[in-house]
């Protein structure tokens, strides 16, 4: 807003036809009234805020550079047509924000269906992810009967061996010569022969022994 400002001795407005001089308390008057005011009062001070000043303290002209003041003429005929302008600007606006409130609506409904479809595959989630903890569990259960399982047959596989030792011992202690011969033939040659001969030896001895406890 522009500053009308105004001499406070003469209740004039200051114009571009007389000087404005200042004093140094920073109150303005048109130069003349202030003048005239020092030769009129008793002492020296501002007509304003009655502060001591001397006449070499007065700021003499002040220079304010003025925009231009162009005159706008606010006829009836153009301020109608104003209006009119401002009207239809109105309108086009309101159109505009019709259809942002429809795109926003639209967006709204996108938003709905997506945040739907989050929730459903949020669910499938959790139940995917409840069916894999079932299925690990159903696996280690499957790991352990299995190790069971290949314990179980070592265990057989052993026994089995124990077992046909155990015949040929057997055999061995009630056969005659040729059959004997017939047996260690069939054994083959090798580490496992030597390794199975051993064994027959071991158990004839410890047979012996017990024998001759008892
Ligand atoms: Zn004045
Ligand atoms: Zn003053």
């Amino acid at each position: 807003m522009p500053i009308r400002a105004y001499c406070t001795i003469c209740s004039d407005f200051f114009d571009n036809s007389r000087d404005v001089a200042a004093v140094t308390c920073g109150h303005t008057f048109h130069q003349e009234c202030l003048l005239q005011w020092f030769h009129s009062a008793p002492h020296r001070t501002c007509p304003q805020c009655r502060i001591q000043v001397s006449s070499r303290q007065i700021i003499n002209k002040l220079f304010f550079d003025i925009g231009g003041e162009e005159e706008t003429v606010l006829d009836p005929e153009s301020l109608k047509n104003e209006v009119d302008r401002i009207k239809v600007s109105l309108l086009a606006k309101e159109k505009e924000k019709r259809e942002c409130q429809g795109l926003v609506d639209s967006l709204r409904e996108m938003l709905d269906v997506r945040n739907v479809t989050i929730q459903s595959l949020q669910k499938e989630l959790g139940d995917m992810e409840m069916l894999c903890s079932t299925l690990k569990k159903q696996m280690k259960f499957l790991d352990n009967q299995k190790s069971e399982t290949k314990a179980a047959k070592d265990e057989a596989r052993k026994l089995r061996n124990k077992l046909k030792t155990m015949e040929s011992i057997e055999v061995l202690l009630q056969a005659q010569r040729p059959e004997v011969e017939e047996m260690i033939r069939n054994m083959g040659s090798g580490q496992a022969a030597v390794e199975q001969l051993a064994i027959y030896c071991v158990s004839l001895k410890k047979k012996k022994k017990k024998k001759k406890k008892k």
